[in-house]
Order: structure tokens, then C-alpha cells, then sequence
């Protein structure tokens, strides 16, 4: 837990959220400022600053991460049309908060990717 993190302090309901999913490593939550008609972010409950640091850091929660992921896009029905999974990372990646999330985007064609 990182004091200052934004996304620590949904993790401890210090900021609230409209939750979708929660595991005992990972939360997934509806994004404030959605993209899509589905926006979600899924985040490992531990502070890490982005999915890379995560990734090579503990590749087992990275996973956890991807599972709910997937589990979100499932029960948002996204699994038949299909959906994208996006992972900001770093300044010139366009991250805006410094602890590792995932964006679940779906409901509608999302067109190509840097359009
Ligand atoms: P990034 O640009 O870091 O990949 O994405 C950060 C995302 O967090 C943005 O899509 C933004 O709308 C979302 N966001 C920023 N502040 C909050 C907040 O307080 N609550 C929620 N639910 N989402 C937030
Ligand atoms: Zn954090």
C-alpha cells in the first residue's frame, strides 16, 4: 500500500469505486472516465508501478491480473464480439496512474488501436 497511490486507496475504500470483481491479490472497477460502453480496470491489490515492474516482479500475479481480466470480460459479455485488453505504460505509453492496471474495453467496434 502506497499512501499516495490513487488506486491503493480504492484497494482500501478510502476512494470509492463501483467494483466489479475482487479476488484476494486483484480488484477490477469501473473506469470514471469511460472509453467505451464497457471500461473497466483490473488491478493487483499490491502497489507496483506498471505492468512491467509487475510482470517481472511476481509473473504469478501478473497472471491473477489476467484471469480476472478475462473473468470480467466474460461476465460483461464481451467473450463472442470480443474486446480489447490495453496495458498503459510509462510516460511515452500514456499511463496517468503510476500503479499497474489493465483497461477491459468492449460493447462497441473500438476501431484500430492508435486511431
Ligand atoms: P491510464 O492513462 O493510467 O492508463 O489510465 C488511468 C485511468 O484511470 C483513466 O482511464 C481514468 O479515467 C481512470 N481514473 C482516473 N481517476 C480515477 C478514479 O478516481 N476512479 C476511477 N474509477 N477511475 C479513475
Ligand atoms: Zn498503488
Amino acid at each position: 500500500m502506497k499512501t499516495d497511490c490513487l488506486f491503493c486507496r480504492i484497494v482500501t475504500g478510502e476512494i470509492p469505486a463501483t467494483v466489479v470483481r475482487e479476488t484476494d491479490t486483484t480488484l477490477a472497477f469501473r473506469d470514471i472516465n469511460p472509453k467505451a460502453p464497457v471500461h473497466v480496470l483490473v488491478i493487483p491489490k499490491e502497489h507496483y508501478v506498471d505492468v512491467a515492474t509487475l510482470a517481472q516482479a511476481d509473473p504469478k500475479l501478473a497472471g491473477e491480473v489476467l484471469e480476472t481480466a478475462a473473468n470480467v470480460a466474460e461476465h460483461e459479455g464481451l467473450l463472442v464480439d470480443g474486446f480489447r485488453l490495453m496495458f498503459n505504460t510509462g510516460e511515452y505509453g500514456g499511463q496517468e496512474v503510476p500503479h499497474a492496471h489493465a483497461h477491459v474495453l468492449g460493447g462497441a467496434p473500438l476501431g484500430p488501436m492508435l486511431a
